[in-house]
């Protein structure tokens, strides 16, 4: 329908042939089709063909469709066709924006859903360059309300807040939910930084005032960014938006804060949380695509790449620092990142003491490092002197037989380690083991 439609079919290329042909009305129109299969099976760069076929929405017609294809190659090597197919004889005004469409909708809310507003977004930015407001808004302690007052009034919470956001900002923009208790605004016709402080008062005025009523207190904390000042695409917008939310709930909730160059401007905690715009399934391909890369590099090169590989790792995994030991050693053998005090783990190290303490048979895991206090008050007190807040430990023998210990680490921002992480850090230090 536009260049933005959710996918209409996910099959084989064998069974995608057999139901398209099925639906021709004349054997002769099969030819384009044949053509265009051998195009996904074969191409190796770019190709063109036009295929006459059914028009959407309206089975009984068929269309002719202009396809322009190239090809890609993921990490592993795998190919991936990508085409645009144009409708040659559609006009322009059919063409519906996904934000315009029913599925574009929050089913729940009936706020925009997270594609619906990054699409729209993304268009606005692309056709002018008026001042324009993004805001992410999440409900303070949710959990606490659900577990409170029971999830069916969280779910008239979630309800109530999104018509409070959705009338007081009374068309001047467009309002969306992202899911669970977050919330997305991003205004037009708000030029000043006055206007925008009202709206947002009132919306946390309106809530707060709504629900105090039954017993319960319902604060939000708000992240905002502006337009062009802050960043000219939706991901810069939303990085620094996003940020500003973290800094909020910092603070102590129930606020908004307004992203300020001078004062947030430090981006290299940003550029690591590119990886929360992406969803998960991407997230969990390019993570594993990475982590097959490094590996690829390891086995052909060696450990001469090991510096460069460990902080490609910080990246990707939005780590902060990473330390590698050999058993018995003072130093580390590597060490990456930006420790204001590097934790002294020769005790730990030197008799393979942590080996003995490991949480399971090659790793320990503190994504907390106050969880530490009553395992080992020791290393805990080191950690916390180094300011680390949270880390994964592993430990796999090199190919001498002696033990090396492979510390991932934050000390800037919430500890993550979500599981698929630690598999694939897992991974990745067995590699590391067994070339080091
Ligand atoms: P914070 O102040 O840090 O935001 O704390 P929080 O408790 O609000 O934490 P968070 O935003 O991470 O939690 C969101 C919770 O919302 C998690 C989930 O249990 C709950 N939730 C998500 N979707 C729904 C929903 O549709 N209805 C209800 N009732 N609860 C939901
Ligand atoms: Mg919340």
């Amino acid at each position: 329908m536009s260049i933005r439609s959710t996918v209409l079919l996910k099959c084989s290329l064998a069974e995608f042939r057999e139901r398209v042909s099925a639906m021709y009305p004349r054997a002769a129109l099969q030819e384009g089709l044949e053509d265009f299969c051998r195009h996904l099976l074969n191409a190796q760069e770019y190709f063109d063909c036009d295929l006459r076929g059914p028009v959407p929405r309206n089975t009984e017609k068929t269309g002719r469709f202009h396809i322009e294809g190239k090809v890609f190659y993921k990490h592993n090597k795998e190919r991936v066709v990508v085409e645009l197919l144009e409708m040659l004889d559609q006009k322009d005004e059919d063409v519906i924006p996904y934000y315009a469409t029913a599925e574009g909708k929050d089913s729940f809310t009936g706020l925009l859903n997270k594609k619906a507003c990054t699409e729209y977004v993304t268009d606005t930015l692309a056709a002018d360059e008026d001042i324009h407001y993004l805001a992410m808004i999440d409900i303070d302690n949710f959990k606490n309300i659900n577990d409170t007052h029971g999830h069916m009034f969280g779910d008239q919470v979630i309800a109530r807040v999104a018509s409070i956001i959705n009338s007081t900002l009374n068309g001047r923009g467009i309002a969306g939910r992202f899911g669970g208790d977050e919330f997305f605004i991003f205004t037009s016709w708000i030029a000043t930084e006055t206007q925008l402080r009202a709206v947002l008062t009132s919306i946390r005025k309106r809530v707060q005032n709504t629900f105090e009523d039954q017993g319960c207190k319902v604060t939000l904390s708000i992240g905002v960014s502006r337009a062009p000042a802050d960043g000219s695409t939706y991901q810069d917008l939303f990085r620094k938006a996003d940020k500003c939310l973290y800094l909020a709930k910092n603070k102590g909730k129930n606020r908004y804060v307004i992203y300020e160059e001078d004062k947030h401007g430090n981006l290299e905690e940003d550029e690591r949380s590119f990886r929360h715009t992406m969803d998960p399934l991407e997230k969990a391909e390019y993570l594993s695509g990475t982590v097959a890369d490094m590996s690829l590099r390891l086995f052909a090169e060696g450990a001469k790449p090991m510096e460069e590989i460990l902080d490609q790792l910080r990246t990707a995994f939005e780590i902060d620092g990473v330390r590698i030991y050999r058993s018995g050693q003072q130093k580390p053998l590597y060490i990456s990142g930006d420790y204001t005090l590097v934790p002294d783990m020769y005790s730990f190290v030197a008799q393979d003491e942590l080996a003995g303490q490991l949480n399971h048979p090659h790793y320990l895991i503190a994504s907390h490092v106050g969880n530490l206090e009553g395992v080992n008050r020791k290393l805990y007190e080191t950690l916390k002197d180094s300011k680390v807040k949270g880390l994964l430990c592993f430990c796999f023998p090199d190919r001498t037989g002696s033990n090396l210990y492979f510390f991932y680490e934050v000390f800037n921002h919430r500890p993550p380690f979500p599981e698929s992480d630690k598999n694939a850090l897992l991974t990745i230090s067995k590699i590391m083991a067994g070339i080091l």
